[in-house]
Order: structure tokens, then C-alpha cells, then sequence
């Protein structure tokens, strides 16, 4: 009794462990193939916390923006990528428009993430969210001064203001939001505006211009809260401050990361399981807090830094009219002599 007793069990032992083996391999084989243009540095801890978990690999391919989307529509259904992850509405509207991202329903997803900070048709959804907002030199600029992106344009802060290139999609999309709340003649005068304030030419990137600003080429610049960030975090008496833009009118325009499955996906399930997962609390914290970003889930804190900047009102129009209208921001930016 007890000898076949033992068998039972011996045996049993030995299915669990083939059972365990077998569930490894299943998990080992599957993948998910990530084209990214974020950079490796901010993802890749958070990939390796999905595989720990899971067991899914993820193969990561890191590019920039445009290039990465040419490669994905130029690879078309051969493309080994099951979901692409980037920045800025505007490139992930640019990515649906080329037919690149496959729409999809997730309820997880629904439930964790607002819908003004994802495609209304599925194609990608926002997983981290920047401000575009007012930086000014608290030595030069009283706070009681400010007020709205369009008050920037007003003659009293001629050659005061520091701006990035109209070439940045960040400002596309700034000024593609300004298009859907004010219309294209209100928008083209104030960036004229913006244009004839200038203290000099427009910057390549965002922490170049809050470097000039902190230098005392210009009192007040317009940026991405997670530049600021970093420059914080490195040199605690960094000085510039953070104002809060239309707060009295429609709110700060805010801008997405975020990710999509792709159209050819091999993986479309493992690709949305894994967005499912990034959008989840745990996701979350980790994912803002890497680069000072404000997470998209409204249920989770940012973290030390980002919450000293205290709240403020979001303008909540869904981020894709950004990319709808980016080509007239472009357009319009060039008319107004805007570089
Ligand atoms: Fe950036």
C-alpha cells in the first residue's frame, strides 16, 4: 500500500515537473518584438521586470522616430515587430496614418488609462504624460506676470522669449492643439507673436533652451516638464521655475509616450498583453519615475520631484487632434516665419 502509495506520488512528481518544463519552454518561446524610439536606458528595466514575471522575451529594436516608422511601413507584413512604442501624439497619429498600428479593444487598458491620452479607434494608447509649459527665470520674471502661451505673444516680452524649432514634433503638436481650441487665424497671430519675441534663434532641443534661459539669454521659454526634470534633479538649484500655462482658460497642453500593436503583429495577443501591463499600477510608477514623467494612470503619484510642481489642469481635448493636425501647425508655423 504505502510502496504503491509512493508511486502515486513518485509519478505525480514527475508529471508536475515535466508540466513545470513544458510551461518554461511554452513561456521561454514566446516573444514579443519591440521597435522603440525610446531610448534603451528607460525601457529596458521595465522589460526586464515584464520577463521576470512572465517569462515572455522581449526583443527590442531602438531607433529614432521617423526612420523607425519608414522601416515599419517599408517592412510592411515581413516586419518582425509586434508593437512599436514612441513619443508624442503626433507620432503615434503619424504611425495610424501609414497604416502601421492595428486597432485594438482592451478593457485593462480602458479602466487604467483616461480616454483624451489614447486613439479613440484603438490604434495606440498614451503610457506616460509631459507637459508642454511655461520655464521662466524667477530672477527676471514674477510668476504673477504669466498667464497663457498666447500672453507670450504680447510686445512686452520682446526679446525675452527662448523657443525650440518649429521642427520639433513637440511643437507641432503644441500648436496643432492651439489649432482645435482657437482656429488657424487666432494660432498663426500669436506664434507671429512668439516669432517677433524671440531673444534668439529657435533651439535644437529643450534642455539646450533651458540652459540659455538659466544662463540669462532669455526670461522665458516654452518646454517639456521632463527636461526640466532631469536638469532639476541634477542641479538641485537650477535656476528656473515651472509655471503652470492656462490654467484660468482651457489648461496645460500635455503630451503622451505610447504604444500600439502593430498591423502585421506575429504576436498581436502577447503585443497587447504586454500595453496591458505597462498601463497597470506597478507599471506605472516605474515607468514615470524613470524620466520624470507624469504616469497615465490618474490613480498613480509621480514621483518626489514632479509632485513639487504641484497640480494643475491638463487641457483634456484627446491628444490624437494633435496629429490630425500637424500638417496645418507645420504649414502655418513656416507662414509665420517660425523655424
Ligand atoms: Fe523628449
Amino acid at each position: 500500500m504505502n510502496a504503491i502509495w509512493s508511486f502515486a506520488v513518485k509519478k505525480n512528481a514527475v508529471l508536475a515537473a515535466i508540466l513545470t518544463a513544458c510551461a518554461a519552454l511554452a513561456a521561454q518561446a514566446e516573444t514579443v518584438t519591440v521597435y522603440s524610439s525610446r531610448n534603451e536606458q528607460l525601457i529596458k528595466p521595465l522589460f526586464d521586470a515584464y520577463t521576470k514575471e512572465t517569462g515572455v522575451e522581449i526583443r527590442v529594436l531602438t531607433g529614432q522616430d521617423g526612420p523607425l516608422l519608414e522601416r515599419l511601413k517599408a517592412e510592411g507584413a515581413n516586419t518582425p515587430a509586434d508593437m512599436l512604442i514612441t513619443v508624442d501624439a503626433g507620432n503615434l497619429w503619424r504611425a495610424t496614418s501609414l497604416g502601421i498600428l492595428k486597432a485594438t479593444q482592451s478593457k485593462a487598458i480602458e479602466e487604467h488609462i483616461p480616454v483624451h491620452l489614447r486613439d479613440p479607434e484603438g490604434h495606440w494608447y498614451g503610457l506616460s504624460v509631459r507637459a508642454r509649459t511655461i520655464f521662466y527665470s524667477p530672477a527676471r520674471v514674477k510668476p504673477a506676470d504669466l498667464s497663457t502661451y498666447e500672453d507670450l505673444a504680447d510686445p512686452r516680452w520682446k526679446g525675452r522669449l527662448c523657443l525650440r524649432t518649429s521642427k520639433s514634433v513637440y511643437n507641432q503638436s503644441l500648436v496643432g492643439m492651439m489649432i482645435a481650441q482657437y482656429g488657424e487665424a487666432k494660432t498663426e497671430k500669436m506664434v507671429r507673436g512668439w516669432v517677433a519675441n524671440l531673444a534668439t534663434n529657435p533651439f535644437p532641443d529643450d534642455t539646450k533652451m533651458l540652459e540659455a534661459l538659466a544662463a540669462g539669454q532669455c526670461d522665458v521659454a516654452v518646454a517639456n516638464s521632463y527636461y526640466f526634470g532631469r536638469l532639476v534633479a541634477a542641479k538641485p538649484d537650477f535656476p528656473v521655475k515651472l509655471f503652470w500655462a492656462n490654467q484660468n482658460a482651457e489648461g496645460t497642453h500635455v503630451n503622451v509616450s505610447g504604444a500600439g500593436v502593430t498591423r502585421y503583429a506575429r504576436n498581436e495577443k502577447g503585443a497587447l498583453k504586454l500595453i496591458e501591463w505597462l498601463a497597470s499600477d506597478k507599471a506605472q510608477k516605474m515607468y514615470a519615475d524613470k524620466d520624470m514623467e507624469f504616469p497615465a494612470n490618474p490613480k498613480i503619484k509621480p514621483n518626489d520631484v514632479v509632485l513639487g510642481w504641484g497640480t494643475f489642469r491638463p487641457n483634456v481635448i484627446n491628444v490624437s487632434k494633435a496629429g490630425e493636425l500637424q500638417g496645418k501647425a507645420v504649414q502655418l508655423m513656416d507662414r509665420a516665419g517660425y523655424k
